[in-house]
């Protein structure tokens, strides 16, 4: 909760109420009896939070207040969501009873009080990982009881993400790390975009707000000559229309999200004026009943008569709806002047389901507390309640599970005799495999797709037709986990490595008892810990296995362990492990004073000087992360109390490792001439590069020592306008070309 000395006395509850409940009155969604009963609320939650103030200073009643407008101007919520926002915060934050509640509102708007209290106090908590993960759990879990539960939640975290400003450093940090990890992604599962991109851009600018103002700017700076432009393309797109006959409605245009440009930037690698679909079209056409996709059809290809449609940028969602409901026809032309436009086409019919997302479906009959839901929006409930049924995961495990459910949108593929399956975007044959049966999916050895023999790693994709090709034999090994993301498919795979590594760990258990007899040593002598230290083996377990599957270079030290003891010479300690990007800490300034021992550069993100940084601690470590960087985030959602606001000092001449992916043409001399211009034009020194080329094309992992984000920027400019090069962009120590 947010209390403060101070108060605003300029803010005026009453009229803010007023204001409000005027509003709701005029648009006669809400009965003249709830009305009443909506006011009831206000003064309830009013009086109660009575003497508390917001971290801005303003009355904490200002907050409720906010939270309701959301879920009604903004989500679509009546009557019982309404009330429901203003109490949100009474169960928890003042001494009302909850037979209070009850009595004065009804059980209804008790048990959503009560869902989101159980959330909030838990996220109060600031204690360790599996708390973090059980309250994200509490929270899905509420989307089977009443799903209002979770879009007052979400209406709460808009309004708290609005007022970040007035929160400190590192509380920033934590707060925007869980939106983008889970609320963000939540609210875009439930069809609320516009909310989902509030939610994403205000992240971005309190996590990056260096990348957030450049792009914001650049943004205003290109707007006008933009909105010009659009406009003459406009005219252009009506005018051939208009020859078909087809009637339209009328034509949008929409600008990209600050944070889905800084995405594009940073995974594509490209620059800001390069980014394609800047400019962004809606055409709106008038339904004819059972003729709204032929009419769709027909405007694109009226369209791509006068300007070239991309062929890899046609998506079709007219027949194969998302599983948000949506439905629309997108296409990409080189339009005026050669600049790209994103169109998209749709009836209004169709327009007025991606507008709503699934909030069309959770009206309710506020008098019987009935709910009228989608099908789509059941399926999904129900399948998170499914995965959260799951006893044998942790619950960090099944919210990254769920995770992955809400994040996607589900495909529809082809089996070989035509039947229809449905899977989630980003599966892999395997999945289906497993999809379609277990057995299936622990025989699988390959798949042909579309008639084209790939291996299991491959992606599916929208209406392909996939056939298993099996083998008698079990064929399951441990690599298969990082190729499925269904929990079906890692749950089966995980079963089968249970059983298998009881096996080796069995054959490997003989082989080390006959080990201990040479040595005249048993399990429990300190010998058996000395030899696990000096093999860095975390458990007996890890031991036998690594022994049973013949691990090479566990025998081997394993030898040359027992050399030392039969010669009775002391077995040395075996070697730290690396802290190749180990830091001096007087580089740093950390947020927060703490006795550090080491402080190291995350080798997923490899932040260097002039990067928005942030510091993860635990135990007495240090590890210094992007603010953007995807395990950083994951880390701070799930971690209370360990995220220390980083900057770096402004000393010279030290030097950061940056991973560079670049990507392209393999011509004759491109390579050369990317190493000429990061070592002789621009003086860098490299630790490591690792190129390889595949079908005429070619990746490479690039490591150099720079200074700052501001001679990497510069670095990365050069190399991007080199004319066989396609992309240019920041990456891991680990990444390996072509192995994506
Ligand atoms: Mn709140």
């Amino acid at each position: 909760m947010n209390q403060s000395e101070k108060s605003n006395p300029e803010y005026d509850a009453n009229k803010d109420f007023q204001h409000f409940i005027g509003k709701v009155v005029r648009e006669k969604k809400v009965s003249k009896q709830d009305i009443t009963k909506i006011r009831k609320a206000f003064l309830f939650a009013k009086t109660a939070h009575e003497g508390q103030y917001r971290k801005s200073g303003e009355p904490y009643i200002s907050h409720p207040l906010a939270v309701a407008k959301i879920v009604y101007e903004e989500m679509g919520l009546l009557t019982t969501g309404i009330i429901g926002a203003f109490l949100h915060d009474v169960l928890e934050d003042t001494p009302v009873s909850k037979e209070e509640i009850q009595s004065q509102f009804g059980k209804t708007v008790l048990d959503i009080i009560a869902g989101l209290t159980k959330i909030s106090k838990i996220e109060g908590a600031e204690l360790g990982d599996s708390y973090q993960a059980q309250n994200y759990r509490q929270i899905l879990m509420t989307i089977s009881d009443d799903i209002r539960v979770v879009i007052i939640k979400i209406a709460d975290r808009l309004h708290n993400m609005r007022t970040l400003g007035a929160q400190q450093g590192h509380k920033q940090l934590k707060i925007t790390s869980e939106t983008l990890y889970l609320y963000a992604p939540l609210a875009h599962r439930l069809g609320m975009n516009s909310i989902k991109t509030e939610l994403e851009d205000l992240s971005l600018k309190y996590s990056e707000p260096q990348a957030y103002n450049e792009i914001s700017q650049r943004l205003n700076i290109s707007k006008a000559d933009a909105e010009a432009y659009i406009q003459r393309f406009i005219r252009s797109v009506k005018q051939c229309v208009s020859i078909t006959g087809l009637k339209i409605i009328k034509i949008e245009s929409r600008f990209k999200s600050i944070y889905s440009i800084y995405k594009k930037i940073q995974t594509k690698g490209v620059r800001f004026d390069e980014i394609m679909d800047l400019y962004a079209i809606r055409i709106i056409i008038e339904d004819r009943p059972q003729k709204e996709i032929d009419d769709c059809w027909q405007v694109f290809t009226t369209i791509s008569n006068l300007y070239p449609a991309r062929p890899d940028r046609i998506r079709d969602w007219l027949r194969l709806t998302k599983s948000n409901g949506y439905q629309s026809l997108h296409m990409t032309v080189r339009g005026l002047e050669g600049r790209m436009v994103e169109i998209q086409i749709r009836t209004e019919a169709m327009d007025a389901t991606a507008r709503k997302g699934m909030t069309s479906h959770w009206m309710y009959k506020e008098e019987k507390e009935i709910m009228v839901v989608d099908q789509k929006l059941i399926d999904f409930t129900d399948r998170v309640q499914e995965i959260l049924k799951d006893k044998s995961s942790s619950a960090e495990e099944l919210v990254s599970i769920i995770k992955t459910e809400i994040r996607l949108d589900n495909l529809n593929v082809f089996t070989p005799k035509g039947d229809m399956k449905t899977i989630v975007q980003g599966a892999s044959v395997l999945d289906f495999a497993y999809l379609i049966h277990s057995k299936i999916g622990n025989h699988a050895i390959g798949a042909k797709v579309n008639n084209e023999l790939v291996s299991l790693n491959h992606i599916i994709q929208q209406a392909d037709q996939v056939e298993i090709i099996t083998s008698s034999k079990l064929t399951v090994k441990e690599d298969w986990l990082k190729w499925v993301i269904t929990p079906k498919a890692v749950h089966a795979i995980k079963e089968v490595l249970k059983v298998k590594r009881k096996e080796k760990q069995e054959w490997g258990k003989l082989v080390v008892n006959r080990f201990y007899k040479r040595l005249g040593i048993s399990e429990n002598t300190p010998e058996v810990e000395e030899l696990l230290q000096f093999l860095s083996l975390q458990s007996l377990d890890d031991l036998y296995y690594k022994v049973g599957i013949h691990d090479p270079d566990v025998l081997s030290k394993a030898d040359d362990f027992i050399k030392h003891k039969q010669n009775q010479t002391p077995v040395p300690i075996s070697s730290e492990p690396q802290k190749e990007n180990s830091i001096n800490p007087e580089f740093l300034v950390l947020g927060k004073d703490v006795n550090i021992e080491n402080v190291v550069i995350a080798s997923c993100c490899n932040p260097v000087i002039g990067d928005d940084i942030v510091g993860l601690q635990r135990k007495n470590r240090v590890v210094i992360h992007r603010t953007s960087c995807d395990v950083a985030i994951k880390w701070m959602a799930n971690h209370g109390s360990d995220i220390i606001k980083a900057n770096f000092s402004e000393s010279e001449g030290v030097s950061f490792l940056a991973a560079l992916k670049v990507q392209g043409l393999d011509s004759q001399g491109v390579l050369i001439e990317l190493l000429r211009i990061i070592s002789v034009s621009m003086k860098l020194n490299m630790r490591k590069v690792f190129i390889d080329t595949k079908e005429g094309h070619f990746e490479g992992l690039f490591l150099i020592f720079i200074q700052s984000a501001n001679e990497l920027n510069r670095l990365i400019d050069r190399l991007q306008k080199l004319p066989n090069v396609k992309s240019v962009t920041r990456t891991d120590n680990n990444f390996k070309p072509f192995e994506n």
